[in-house]
Parts: structure tokens; C-alpha cells; sequence
């Protein structure tokens, strides 16, 4: 008989390897698909000080590492696929991925979010070749280099700060005159001799024949049009893209309710509109997008998960 698992889980990220924990722990059968490698936003973060008790060089692929051996050491299991649909009609639901189909008494969606493209000619041509959503990924690329951050918010000053241990010089580039990141990260930033900034300023295309070379951009308040070349002796410089994220929901279109913007509507026990189909991390609607409160969604989802297997399926 196929395979019928209490709780398979979309996503690798601390959302769904946090549910992962509790469900194994709670002596279900549980799957976490993820699509390439577990992870999630996380793994592209330098530094994660907003976790209480993580270790002061815990980098956010340290703290996935701990996780998803914390998951195998409570039985759960992980395989590699992307899902393309669920089908959540009986008791039993079936997800439809691209190497198999699986079959759960639940599901819990933790599929998270992926990086907002700056939406401009030559971007995605020079994706890895200059233009880069990941400064833990590729800051080494740019040491001694120029770089430019395109975005205002917690991850655009954060990761610029990563960035100056790198880079010769980095230039935040924000499309109004103040930043949307937190007091206490925006502080930091200004005390970085390394940062500088272009206020009001907005990409507006990525030139290069296989490398960045030049990048124009716009000040939106006075409309002057400038083009940075790089300097001839570097060649090529960096444009790291972080203008917050979008909802990788897609594929539950139509099944799971969601708001206007993608994001998967729940209540305070994760539960979507469907029972037993429970959301956690930043795939659902929430006000504070963070390692932590990922978690917390997905112990809380796992447990109802839980809860509704005992009490609704099986009575
Ligand atoms: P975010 O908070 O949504 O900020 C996105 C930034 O990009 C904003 O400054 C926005 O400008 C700008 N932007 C958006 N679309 C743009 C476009 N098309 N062109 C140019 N600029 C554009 O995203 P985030 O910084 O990635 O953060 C996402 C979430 O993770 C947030 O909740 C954040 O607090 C959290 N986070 C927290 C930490 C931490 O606490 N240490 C670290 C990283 C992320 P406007 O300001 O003008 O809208």
C-alpha cells in the first residue's frame, strides 16, 4: 500500500524544519520536501543577532545545519522535489510533485518567499555575473571591487554592512530620502566609513557583454540620469538587489486562500481554509517576518496538525 504520511511538509526553511522538529518529536511520520537544498532566506544571511541564544558567529547556514539534523535525529525525513499542486479534497491529500506524487493525512505549507527582482533591462542576464540577491553567496567575488545595494529595508543595510568586509566602497541605493530599516541597524550603517548612499535614486538598467560594466540610474526627485562605469583597472563591479520579497505561492492559487499580494491567509493556529492544510513562516500573512516567528508558526502548526489528526480524522 502507498505510503500515507501524518504531515508532509513544503519547505526547508526554519518554518518548516522547526515544524519538522515538533511533528518527528511528536512521533509522526513526517516528509519536509524542499526543492534543492533545506534552507530557505535564511542561508543567504551573514549574521543572525536577532535569534535568542544564537552563538555570536552563527551564520543563518550554521543555525539550518543544527536544524535539519535536530528534525533527522527525531526520524523525520527529507527528499527533493517541487510541488506544483495539492490536492486536498479527502481525508487523505495528495501533493503533485515534479519527481512523484505523496500522499499526507496534512499538510504544512512553509514555502516561504523569494527575492523581488529589480524589474530592469540587463538584470537578469548579469544574474551571477555581477548582479547578485545573496551577499553570503557571493560578497567574496567583489573584495577590493565597488558595489551597490539597491533597497532601504532590513536586508539592503544589513547585508551592505556584510558587504563592506569585502568590498573597497558600497553605495546603498534607496528610492526615497530615509530608510525603512530598524533605528538600530540604520545607526550602524551611518558609523560605516565603507557606506555611502544615493537617496531618491532608482536603477534603471544593467549594461555588460557577460560581466556588469555599467549600471544607470536615476534620481527620481530631480531626474538627472547618471551612468557609473566601472574603473578600468577593476573591470566590473557589484549590484546586490534587496527589495524584499514575494510570496512562493503560486502553486496553491485557487485552493488556499491568500490576499491580494499572494501571501496565505490563516488564523492564529496556522489553519488555512482547508482542514488539516496549515501555513507557517513568510509564505502567510503576518506582521513580523523573522527567524523567530517562523519558528514559533511552525511548532504551532505542527502541534495542530497534530491535534487535527487525532481529534477530526481519526473519530
Ligand atoms: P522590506 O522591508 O520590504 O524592504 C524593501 C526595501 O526595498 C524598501 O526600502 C523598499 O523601499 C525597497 N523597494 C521595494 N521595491 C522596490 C523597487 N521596485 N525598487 C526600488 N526599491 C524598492 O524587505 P527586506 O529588507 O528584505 O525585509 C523583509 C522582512 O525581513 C522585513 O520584515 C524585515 O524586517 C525582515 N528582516 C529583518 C532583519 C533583522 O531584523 N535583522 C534582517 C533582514 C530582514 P521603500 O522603503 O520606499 O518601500
Amino acid at each position: 500500500m502507498e505510503n500515507v504520511y501524518d504531515v508532509i511538509i513544503i519547505g526547508g526553511g526554519p518554518a518548516g524544519l522547526s515544524a519538522g522538529l515538533y511533528a518527528a518529536r511528536g512521533k509522526m511520520s513526517t516528509l519536509i520536501l524542499e526543492k534543492e537544498k533545506a534552507g530557505g532566506q535564511i542561508v543567504t544571511t551573514s549574521e543572525v543577532a536577532n535569534y535568542p541564544g544564537s552563538m555570536e558567529n552563527a551564520t543563518g547556514p550554521i543555525l539550518i545545519d543544527r536544524m535539519v539534523e535536530q528534525c533527522k535525529e527525531f526520524g523525520a525525513e527529507f527528499e527533493k522535489d517541487t510541488i506544483n499542486e495539492i490536492k486536498v479534497d479527502g481525508t487523505i491529500k495528495t501533493l503533485v510533485g515534479e519527481k512523484t506524487s505523496y500522499k499526507t493525512k496534512s499538510i504544512i505549507i512553509a514555502s516561504g518567499a523569494n527575492p523581488r527582482l529589480a524589474g530592469v533591462p540587463g538584470e537578469k542576464e548579469l544574474s551571477g555575473k555581477g548582479v547578485s540577491y545573496c551577499a553570503t553567496c557571493d560578497a567574496d567575488f567583489f573584495t577590493d571591487l565597488e558595489v551597490f545595494v539597491i533597497g532601504g529595508g532590513d536586508s539592503a543595510v544589513e547585508e551592505a554592512m556584510f558587504l563592506t568586509k569585502f568590498a573597497r566602497k558600497v553605495t546603498i541605493v534607496h528610492r526615497r530620502d530615509e530608510l525603512r530599516a530598524a533605528k538600530s541597524i540604520q545607526e550602524k550603517a551611518f558609523n560605516n566609513s565603507k557606506i555611502e548612499f544615493m537617496w531618491d535614486t532608482v536603477i534603471e538598467e544593467i549594461k555588460g557583454d557577460g560581466i556588469v560594466e555599467s549600471a544607470i540610474f536615476r534620481n527620481k526627485k530631480t531626474g538627472e540620469v547618471t551612468e557609473y562605469t566601472a574603473d578600468e583597472e577593476d573591470g566590473t563591479f557589484g549590484i546586490f538587489v534587496f527589495i524584499g520579497y514575494i510570496p512562493a505561492t503560486k502553486m496553491f492559487e485557487g485552493v488556499i486562500k491568500m490576499d491580494e499580494t499572494g501571501y496565505i491567509i490563516t488564523d492564529d493556529n496556522m489553519k488555512t481554509n482547508i482542514p488539516g492544510v496549515f501555513a507557517a513562516g513568510d509564505c502567510r500573512v503576518k506582521s513580523l517576518r523573522q527567524v523567530i516567528t517562523a519558528a514559533a508558526d511552525g511548532a504551532i502548526a505542527a502541534t495542530q496538525a497534530e491535534k487535527y489528526i487525532e481529534n477530526e480524522l481519526e473519530n
